[in-house]
């Protein structure tokens, strides 16, 4: 100490005051600054290509060109969003007087009845999960006795609050939790992924004194994950994937983690690709770091709890792994309950505590409320139970020994035909298809025009289907199977040939260095989804 003390005395003995105040406070002030400035979510190049791309953007001559660009596919976006609809008026005020019953009836008939895929019978990817007209009957009639309700009133409405209670306790003894385990419903999976992410958050801050979270997440991992990070103010880690399994690189996940770390998260499968990342794994480094692991089971939550039992493996992954500590899975998907109801489900009470919010000083009164929003609408909800009791053990048995069957045929048969490859191993529903030979979008476009609706992935060029109940009607499968056949032929006599049209679109947004343009473009289209023409566009219409 006395020789530290002498040293600073030393070198500083012939200073004056003043200039040693200056110099200590602007090293600390620029040592602060640097911290602050090498230590950002994004990596220093990153930075300086954005920089760069944000100055090139300021130039007068650019900033024309790519607004032009910008207006002009603006235009077509409301164009093609107006021809989508062209065959049912606009309304853009109320009616003087309400309509009559029936004739609301058959307006809503003809909105639903716009659009050219034919969705009910199999046509399209994922989206719709089953369509049944007896099932619709019964879920609507529930919807009806139930709209009015809302669980935020547990005294006014305790059957309603019931019901959720039950939906969370049923899914929870699927996933294999204790007595201890717990959960709420949500709105969709992204509310319920959301909620995870806040409930770790503040875990984490008010445990660990986390003050700067991050999440650890797989490159395949579903978007909902950016948007929780982007409204949560969390840093998102992403961790690549091996290009063969499509799975995480469990080494890189374990590289990642640090003492900011909030969360692990792995899927089962993810959107993308289909793939099951190993949750064994990510427990175990959940367990050896100490850190939270959510398992999004979203998509094959409702098909992996039935899947032993209908004749197919499923590898490890809910909470029957000590590192699990929380579980997504989609009622709205395959638990065929209408759209607008999910359940985030916990190992534990001491994590669920942290989803909620409370407000303890409001003059409206004590305000405690479980998930995002306030009021909930209890018609889904009890739409959700009656999905449950209506199926049964032995109902979603069955459907889910259809759906994995019907998706390992056609896996089988796209094995066997040349010039595709398939995407890893697909886990429970998904199928994702590319080619080293011609643009795979091709087949998208081939598909497009015989009906078929598939999903567009990118980084690299790919499309996926996503095989829901609406593809185990009978031939089906094999009517898909026949158009691919016939495609890959006719796209084999001139594999070089480009993409068009729309998909020429997803092609070329790839190559677009400056994300940021790609970003425009997206808020571009979502604006042309609420596009209404203006009167005078009606009346030339009309
Ligand atoms: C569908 C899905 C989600 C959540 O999506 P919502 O549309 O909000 O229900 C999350 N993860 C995966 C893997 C999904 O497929």
């Amino acid at each position: 100490m006395d020789t530290v003390k002498g040293f600073v005395n030393d070198t500083f003995k012939d200073q004056e005051p003043w200039k040693i105040v200056t110099i200590t406070t602007g090293s600390v002030l620029s040592a602060v600054w640097l911290w602050n400035f090498l230590h950002q979510d994004e990596s220093l190049v990153e930075r300086g290509k954005k920089k760069i791309f944000r100055l090139v953007r300021c130039l007068p001559s650019v900033r024309e060109k790519i607004q032009n660009e910008l207006d002009t596919l603006n235009c077509t976006f409301e164009r093609e969003s107006l021809e989508r609809v062209k065959d049912v008026d606009f309304v853009t005020k109320l009616p003087l007087n309400g309509l009559a019953h029936e004739q609301v009836l058959g307006e809503v008939r003809k909105y639903i009845e716009l659009g050219e895929f034919d969705w009910q019978n199999g046509k399209v990817s994922g989206a719709v999960y089953r369509y049944d007209e007896k099932l619709i009957k019964l879920l609507s009639e529930v919807y009806g006795i139930a709209s009015y309700t809302n669980p935020l009133h547990p005294d006014i409405f305790p059957g309603v609050c019931k019901m959720e209670a039950e939906v969370v306790r049923i899914s929870c003894k699927l996933f294999h939790g204790d007595e201890a385990s717990c959960g709420t419903m949500t709105t969709g999976g992204t509310e319920s992924i959301l909620l995870a992410c806040k409930a770790y958050r503040d875990y984490a801050k008010d445990v660990k004194g986390i003050k700067n979270p991050e999440m650890v997440v797989p490159s395949t991992v579903h978007s909902a994950f950016d948007k929780a990070a982007q409204y949560l103010n969390i840093r998102v880690r992403t961790v690549p994937m091996n290009p063969n399994s499509c799975t995480v690189k469990i080494n890189d996940m374990e590289r990642a983690i640090n003492k900011n770390t909030i969360m692990l998260v792995g899927s089962t499968p993810n959107f993308p690709y289909g793939t099951f990342d190993n949750i064994e794994a990510i427990s175990e480094l959940g367990v050896k770091y100490n850190v939270p692991v959510h398992v999004d089971a979203c998509l094959g939550g409702f098909l992996l709890c039935f899947m032993p039992d209908a004749g197919f493996s499923v590898p490890m992954f809910d909470f029957k792994l000590p590192g699990v500590t929380s579980i997504s899975a989609d009622t709205h998907k395959y638990g065929y309950a209408p759209k607008g109801s999910s359940v985030i489900l916990y190992r534990d009470k001491k994590y669920r505590h942290y989803q909620f919010t409370i407000t303890t000083d409001w003059p409206g009164g004590i305000y405690g409320s479980p998930t995002v929003n306030g009021s909930r609408t209890g018609g889904i909800i009890a739409a959700c139970w009656a999905s449950l009791m209506h199926f049964g053990y032995s109902g979603y048995l069955e459907s889910t020994k259809k759906i994995i069957e019907t998706t390992r045929y056609i896996e089988t048969e796209l094995r066997k035909m040349d010039g595709i490859f398939i995407f890893g191993t697909p886990a429970t529903s998904v199928i994702a298809l590319g080619s080293h030979q011609f643009h795979i979008y091709r087949l998208s476009e081939g598909l497009n025009t015989r009906g078929w609706n598939l999903n567009v992935l990118q980084f690299p060029s790919a499309i996926h289907i996503c095989v829901t109940h609406v593809h185990t009607q009978a031939g089906i499968a094999d009517e898909f199977l026949h158009d691919v056949r016939n495609i890959l032929v006719e796209i084999k006599k001139h594999p070089e040939e480009p993409v068009e049209g729309m998909f020429a679109m997803y092609g070329m947004s790839q190559t677009i260095a400056d994300r940021t343009v790609v970003e425009d473009l997206t808020r571009s289209f979502i604006d042309s989804m609420y596009f209404t023409p203006s009167e005078e566009i009606e009346e030339e219409m009309n």
